[in-house]
């Protein structure tokens, strides 16, 4: 039998190139949170044997395969790796079996796969950030461990199967709400996989239907994306006389992990207070994201209005999970959970 060594290297988040490595030692960190962005892979063998790897890269998906020595993923471009699959060709590759055992963000050392199936994680916008490889004559079993060794995100929840409404006998006759979306036309606001100033709108839309099925009035500050004066929109409500302004904003932040729910009302506005909370219970309630809290806050859409007055933040227009999840019901629940909350302030 002859021999086969694997070689590798890789390109690490603020570190550059890291190699070449040689079978089972780490490429790349752990502990770190940096992340692998590139690797390479050959092998130096008197076998008839070749080696096929292909990664899933941040915003692009599964890459083109790629043969001994070609680089397979990205540099300078900050995306991270986040899943490989390596497998091994040629005339001897049925005596051999190649391992590949990564270190994922939020998982830590994940078990060996083995050729070509994948692992790391899928959909979940999590790095990988090490890699270890190792070639083994047939016959070996690597590890007897039981951790998993690829993650796909679940399939987000398909659009609502008719959430139950909100309780169709809450009757909002008589009452006048006013509805801002905020941002529009040349000011998109927060934007990622979506637009603030599009998801606003969406939400916006469809909780003016909601509440005026049950008997309210419904003003908008816009119903189209256009552009309005931040400083016109509380003037909106004040001119008639709305009972309550609801503000939709959706958030934004540069770190693409960051999620979750927040609404914002006028510092020491009992009224808005009461009516902030009750809208953020049912939003947590119908979305389930990370609970971030009210926010007491000068702002002109809650400072200048002069009813009670909430800003909301459903969701990060900035992550991709948030995206995916208004894209797939959650737009709907969202309009849900505020409808919630604006029944129970008037119950
Ligand atoms: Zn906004």
């Amino acid at each position: 039998m002859g021999y086969v060594n694997v070689i590798y290297d890789g390109h690490v988040q603020d570190v550059g190139d890291v190699g070449p490595f040689k079978n089972g030692e780490l490429c790349g960190t752990t502990g770190k949170s940096k992340r692998l962005e590139a690797v390479k892979i050959w092998l130096e063998t008197d076998l008839d044997l070749g080696i096929e790897y292909e990664g899933q890269i941040q915003d692009i998906g599964w890459d083109a395969t790629k043969k001994a020595g070609e680089l397979c993923g990205t540099q300078g471009q900050g995306k991270r790796l986040e899943s490989i699959r390596i497998r091994l060709t040629g005339g001897d590759a049925d005596k051999y079996d190649i391992y590949y055992g990564v270190h994922a963000e939020n998982y830590g050392n994940m078990n060996w796969a083995m050729n070509g199936e994948s692992t790391g994680t899928e959909g979940m916008s999590l790095r990988l950030e090490g890699i270890k490889i190792i070639i083994a004559p047939k016959g070996i079993v690597m590890s007897p461990d039981t951790v998993q060794k690829f993650i796909k995100a679940e399939p987000k929840p398909a659009a609502p199967t008719p959430v139950a409404p909100a309780d169709p006998t809450g009757n909002l006759s008589g009452k006048i709400i006013c509805i801002n979306p905020g941002h529009g036309g040349s000011d998109p606001g927060a934007c990622g996989d979506l637009r603030e100033s599009d998801m606003n709108l969406t939400v916006a839309l469809r909780l003016g239907q909601l509440l005026a099925e049950r008997g309210a009035s419904v003003v908008y500050t816009r119903t189209t994306d256009d552009h309005v004066y931040l400083s016109d929109r509380p003037i909106i409500a004040n001119n008639a006389g709305a009972d309550i302004f609801v503000s939709i904003h959706h958030n934004g932040s540069n770190d693409s992990n960051a999620s979750g729910t927040c609404v914002i009302c006028y510092p020491g506005s009992d009224a808005g207070i009461r009516l902030a909370t009750l809208c953020l219970n049912g939003l947590y309630s119908r979305l389930g994201l990370q609970q971030r809290g009210l926010i007491q806050r000068d702002d002109s859409d809650v400072t200048y209005t002069d009813m009670p007055a909430v800003i909301t933040e459903a969701s990060f227009a900035s992550s991709p999970a948030d995206c995916a999840l208004f894209q797939n019901g959650g737009a709907e629940l969202e309009a849900l959970g505020l409808l919630d909350g604006i029944i129970a302030y008037y119950g």
